[in-house]
């Protein structure tokens, strides 16, 4: 019998290890790696060019009503077309959206906007022939796919996902972002009810990997 197309849902704070994860499950079971981080950045970085702050709601509001927002798949990973524009990486990953990004995301009209984009994902994986999609995020086991085959929350002391962070070069207030990521009305990053919960601060990547993918291969053998 073949197997059944399978959904991950990966949630955690910032530089939990969520993105390393998901890479290496997307590798292993060829599911399409979709970063959810990714699409409120892209979308920070849009209203930010449009020279719009996060307090200005509802001109917010407008701006995303003519938004078309599209899917290119590259390899497994999936990339979000903002009216046909892919945003850069360097551009995503800047300081300015990292500023800005959590704020933005506490916007309803803004997930909003995303809730259904991120759930035809699943649809975008199947027709491009995938065994199944990784979807990383904050809210994705509780919001986004509650239902999903496996949910898993990542989390690490702060101190550690600093210093992964700075390993990276990378200028983020990441407590800040938690913070506001927490504490906000809509969606707030927690563990989701029934989720495994994973404290990465004293495994390698490669020990977490095997702790996530080892439950994913367990189902696929007895399919
Ligand atoms: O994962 P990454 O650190 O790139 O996410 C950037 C920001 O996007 C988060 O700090 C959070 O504010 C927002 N986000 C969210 N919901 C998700 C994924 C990301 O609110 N599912």
């Amino acid at each position: 019998m073949p197997s059944p197309f399978l959904i991950v849902a990966i949630d955690g704070g910032a530089a939990a290890g969520k993105s390393t994860t998901a890479r290496a499950l997307s590798a292993r079971f060829h599911f399409l790696h979709v970063d959810t981080g990714s699409h409120y950045r892209a979308l920070t970085a849009e209203m930010l060019r449009l020279g719009l702050r996060a307090t200005e709601a509802a001109e917010v509001e407008r701006a995303l009503a003519g938004l078309a927002l599209g899917t290119r798949v590259e390899g497994r990973r999936a990339h979000i077309e903002v009216s046909a524009r892919l945003v850069p990486e360097t551009e995503l990953r800047g300081p300015e959206v990292n500023a800005a990004v959590s704020h933005f995301a506490a916007i309803p009209a803004l997930r909003a906007k995303l809730l259904a984009y991120q759930r035809d994902q699943a649809r975008i994986a199947r027709e491009a022939g995938f065994a199944g999609l990784v979807m990383e995020g904050r809210d994705i086991g509780t919001v986004i796919f509650p239902d999903a085959d496996f949910r898993f929350f990542l989390h690490a002391d702060p101190e550690e996902r600093a210093r992964r962070r700075a390993a990276e070069g990378q200028q983020d207030s990441i407590q800040e972002r938690d913070r506001l990521d927490s504490s906000r009305k809509t969606a707030p990053l927690l563990c989701p009810p029934g989720a495994t919960d994973i404290d990465s601060t004293f495994l390698s990547l490669d020990e977490v990997v095997e702790r996530v993918s080892a439950p994913i291969a367990g189902r696929i053998d007895a399919a």
